[in-house]
């Protein structure tokens, strides 16, 4: 090894960020935290520390601290999954590997950072992408993992370094992640804490993160109130928030693809998932087929009597809020079977999805439900799905989906919903490149805009100018 004068202040910081943080010395790696605090002010500071040392490397070590994400996200992706299956007892064990696979593989990395060039007679500007330092994340309970390691591709692609407060009942794999993630960076460029997490989190510790000064910006992903906790921070945060995609299905689709698709996107990981359909709105006109066409896709209709049991034990009033239905946390997540089971109906295990008929004021309409039950709402026209649709996506602008050959009718509803993701003819996972184009990432930032992440999202844009020069030809 060739000993380099920022090999010696590489070692020198390490050691002094361990004693700080009264941890053991690095040496064979036991005893060590790598990454994983109590306290969110030595998380913050590790993680500050080992942004400074990663933001003199260039953009080959950013990739190589990506790439060790992407290598541990796909090659352990059954025992991770398992892990998280395990831990929070909810969604469905295959979607758990499959989204750590997808995780590695399509979020976007250093190969978005390009690099912008105006050149004229008056010379040349390069607009270039920096990292903002440390930024404070905030992960769901749905996909814990998933979120964490997505969020450190774009984060480690734009230089930056993350200080974590998992949810409580995704925290050990959380945990377990960002220690595999570390001590394969440490291997690969020799810096550890670049991701950081809180070990035992909790409401006050997310906020410790929110106010604290060393960093710089968030990212949280999760439900409504963790958005409103977020956007009341001073600092600039990106809120990945929640949705209730509607499905719209008109007299001009397919409807065998229609019904698979709902099914699809709808039992994906037992309906998780924030870009999952929710809910239904399709025109008279073909409505008995489109029931009928379900039932060909290993998908349960349950009666109207069923229903009403459903939804009385699976859609609750918030404790804090009498006012406000929300769906019952041992309901979310769990296989149809189950659900079925606790109205005291037996369906084949392997049933995929339960569905209904409805008015479009019933509670799995209006709430987002995440579990594997999807209301079908019939309307007496596509103009009227339309504003349904609208209705009762709440404004969330996350999601919507329509069904429909009518380029006009697509158009339209495109334009009306103003959806961060609109997809059409397909399952809601197609719009993160799952069986449709595109890049992927689990915190699709909704309220604020941006979108699907990347690591652009993270990074301020600096522009260099040579005034009068170096223009070649
Ligand atoms: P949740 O809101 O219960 O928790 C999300 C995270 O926020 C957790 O880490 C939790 O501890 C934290 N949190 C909650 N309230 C907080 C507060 N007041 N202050 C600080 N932190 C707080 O959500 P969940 O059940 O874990 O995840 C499901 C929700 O997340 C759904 O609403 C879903 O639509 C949404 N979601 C959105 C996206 C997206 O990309 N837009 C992705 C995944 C999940």
């Amino acid at each position: 090894m060739t000993v380099t004068d920022d090999l010696i202040r590489n070692v020198v910081q390490e050691v002094l960020s361990h004693m700080r943080n009264g941890q053991a010395a690095p040496g064979n790696g036991k005893g060590r935290a790598w990454g994983v605090f109590d306290d969110v002010d030595a998380a913050v500071n590790a993680a500050a520390e080992a942004q400074r040392q990663f933001e003199r490397r260039g953009l080959d070590d950013r990739k190589k601290a990506v790439d060790c994400v992407r290598r541990i996200c796909i090659e352990r992706s059954e025992e991770l999954g398992r892990d998280e299956f395990e831990e929070t007892k909810i969604g469905r064990l295959v979607h758990k590997i499959e989204k750590l696979v997808v995780a590695g593989e399509k979020t976007p990395g250093v190969e978005f950072l390009k690099t912008e060039v105006s050149s004229g007679a008056n010379g040349i500007s390069l607009t270039e992408y920096a990292p903002f330092g440390v930024v404070g994340i905030i992960t769901p309970v749905t996909h814990s993992l998933p979120t964490l390691a997505g969020n450190a591709i774009n984060l480690l692609a734009s230089g930056n370094a993350f200080v974590c407060n998992p949810h409580p009942s995704g925290a050990r794999i959380a945990c377990k992640g960002v220690q595999l993630f570390n001590q394969a960076i440490h291997q690969a460029i020799g810096i550890d804490n670049l991701l950081t997490i809180i070990g035992k989190p909790t409401l006050e510790s997310a906020q410790a993160i929110f106010d604290h000064k060393g960093v710089r910006m968030l990212c949280v992903t999760g439900g409504p109130a963790v958005g409103r906790a977020a956007l009341r921070s001073p600092k600039r945060a990106i809120v990945a928030g929640p949705g209730n995609p509607p499905v719209v299905v008109d007299e001009t689709a397919d409807l065998d693809n229609a019904a698979r698709s709902i099914i699809a996107g709808g039992a994906y990981d037992n309906n998780l998932l924030c870009i999952g359909e929710k809910e239904v709105f399709a025109v008279a006109s073909i409505f008995d087929e489109l029931m009928e066409a379900m039932t060909r896709h290993k998908a349960v209709r349950l009666d109207k009597a069923q229903i009403e049991a459903l939804t009385k034990q699976a859609i609750v009033a918030a404790p804090d809020d009498k006012s406000h239905l929300m769906a019952h946390k041992d309901f979310i997540g769990q296989d149809a079977a189950v659900l079925a089971q606790r109205i005291g109906l037996k369906v084949p295990a392997d049933t995929e999805l339960l569905f209904g008929e409805t008015e479009d004021s019933q509670p799995f309409v209006t709430v987002e439900q995440m579990m594997p039950f999807v209301p079908f709402v019939r309307t007496k026209d596509v103009d009227t799905a339309i504003a349904m649709a609208k209705k009762y996506e709440h404004g969330f602008k996350h999601t919507a989906i329509i069904h429909s050959r009518n380029v006009e009718t697509i158009t339209r509803m495109g334009r009306e919903m103003d959806v961060s993701l609109f997809v059409q003819n397909g399952p809601s996972q197609a719009s993160l490149g799952a069986g449709g184009e595109g890049y992927l990432s689990f915190s699709i930032a909704t309220p604020t805009g941006e979108g699907v992440t990347t690591p652009v999202t993270f990074t301020r844009q600096r522009r260099s100018t040579t005034a009068g020069g170096t223009r070649g030809v």
